[in-house]
């Protein structure tokens, strides 16, 4: 394996140079044919799958994830997309038709071409570096976009290691990465931009929105969510501790879909903390820390973040708890907690802290969720199938999963997206392709209308009102 490239803030004064040079591409047209967007995302397929033992590197170094959480949600994921987006891109990128239409506007041969929008800035976030930057990527390359991706500053390793796939593998003149932190990200969005496609927290997204307002650019966001989970007296406890541990120690809990806080009915509860337990001894039986499937927080900003979060609780540890600064871990630790008002409830964690709340009944745990948050990214439901049902008919959230924790954001056809304040827009599958897209409208006037056109044309004669 050759050495993790160096992670360098990309020079301030050339950021406007190379997003003109990137747009230019775009009006030389050299991305409208689907043969060049085709060899593009496979040439990104081999460099992401040349690339890969030096992501699953800088993914440890950055996050301490195991190499089979980085197969799996970061170089798989990305080459499974590729995959999918090549062999249905034809498809996506056909004219449709102008569906049911009178017989007289078919003379017009009226359909909708797949535009691409043009030049499009993508912003990374840092927990999944790879997939939340590529995977918008993937997109943008097949709508026939030029792009500059600027990862998040906070995964370093795995931001250079795109800067190295993405300038050996794809076009240069058309696609790029920038990379730095808020002063290069603040250079970019002062370029004109065709979209904007943003990962992150909310905070930045509104910076993200406010400023393309003034130029009217269109933004996708994608946000994050105090998710809830709700656990019914029918649920299987032991299926729904298993089940949303895992949502909550992959990636150590730094998944803007994991729930944040679960709301369990009494008669369960006693239960479902014992098979907590269970799962978590399970899951590793020498402890989290010595585990090398266990991720660390990303930095000590946000490992201290957490911590405070912790301390600032008022609810009592049922497992787990510990923390060690010097190496950035944190235990999966369960936390009963009293009070909506609680810390672990009022913001969303981003770790590996799960706050679990007594409720008396499903009415009350779906008047909390609407309470917490009335549209999070993502609402997560155990118990019979009436009771699944009911927490969808009476919640709203960009995405859910029956039975599990955000199961439903691993479906790679499935759109991917927040809704109200957890996001707006969505990728993934087809939904990928349309993100970077503009329907355009188009008619074409035979010449040989031009007798029975008449009729449009002034003056509007008595003999041509009658018609
Ligand atoms: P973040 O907002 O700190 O950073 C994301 C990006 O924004 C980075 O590339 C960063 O350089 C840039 N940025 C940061 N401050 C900026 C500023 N002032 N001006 C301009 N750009 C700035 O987000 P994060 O900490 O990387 O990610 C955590 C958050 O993202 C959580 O809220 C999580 O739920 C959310 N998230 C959402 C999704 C999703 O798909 N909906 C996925 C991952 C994370």
């Amino acid at each position: 394996m050759s050495k993790l490239p160096a992670f360098e803030h990309t020079p301030l004064e050339g950021i406007a140079s190379t997003v003109g040079d990137i747009r230019k591409s775009f009006l030389s047209h050299k991305t409208r044919p689907l043969e060049f967007r085709l060899v593009q995302l496979r040439k990104l397929y081999w460099g992401l799958s040349d690339n890969k033992e030096l992501i699953v590197e800088a993914c440890k170094q950055d996050l301490g994830k195991s190499s089979f959480e980085t197969y799996l949600t970061e170089v798989s994921w990305c080459m499974n997309d590729i995959v999918f987006m090549t062999k249905n891109l034809a498809r996506f990128a056909k004219d449709e038709s102008a569906p049911d239409i009178a017989l007289t506007n078919k003379l017009f041969g009226p359909r909708i071409r797949k535009d691409p929008l043009g030049t499009v800035l993508i912003i990374g976030a840092y927990n999944f570096p790879i997939q939340l930057s590529i995977g918008p990527l993937i997109g943008a390359i097949s709508a026939g976009c030029t792009a500059v991706l600027k990862p998040s500053e906070s995964s370093p390793n795995a931001a250079a290691v795109m800067q190295k796939i993405i300038a050996e593998s794809l076009d240069p003149s058309c696609y790029t990465v920038i990379n730095g932190a808020i002063p290069e990200t603040t250079a970019l969005l002062d370029q004109k931009w065709d979209k904007i496609f943003y990962t992150g927290s909310a905070n930045v997204g509104t910076i993200i929105a406010k400023k393309a307002a003034e130029t009217l650019t269109p933004v996708t966001l994608e946000l994050g969510g105090r998710n809830p989970a709700i656990i019914t007296k029918h649920a299987d406890p032991r299926l729904a501790a298993r089940r949303l541990l895992w949502a909550k120690t992959l990636n150590a809990g730094q998944v803007c879909v994991s729930q944040n806080f679960t709301m369990v009915d009494k008669e369960i509860l006693p239960a479902f903390l014992k098979e907590m337990k269970n799962a978590l001894n399970e899951f590793y039986p020498q402890g989290a820390r010595q585990s090398p499937d266990y991720g660390r927080i990303v930095n000590l900003r946000q490992f201290q973040r957490l911590k405070k979060m912790l301390d600032d609780s008022s609810g009592k540890i049922v497992l787990g708890g510990t923390m060690d600064e010097s190496d950035l871990f944190i235990e999966p630790t369960v936390v009963q907690v009293e009070s909506l008002d609680d810390s672990l409830i009022k913001d969303e964690s981003f770790g590996p802290l799960l706050p679990v709340i007594a409720v008396a009944d499903l009415d009350e745990a779906i008047k909390i969720a609407n309470e917490v948050h009335d549209t999070p990214l993502g609402v997560y439901s155990f118990g019979n199938k009436q009771e699944m049902e009911k927490v969808l008919n009476q919640t709203r959230s960009g995405g859910a999963s029956l039975n599990d924790g955000f199961f439903h954001a691993s479906i790679p056809t499935l759109s991917f997206g927040g809704v109200g304040s957890s996001g707006q827009g969505a990728y993934r599958g087809k939904a990928s392709f349309d993100v970077f897209t503009h329907r355009r409208s188009v008619t074409t006037t035979p010449s040989w209308m031009e007798g029975l056109l008449d009729v449009r044309y002034p003056p509007y004669s008595a003999a041509k009102q009658k018609k």
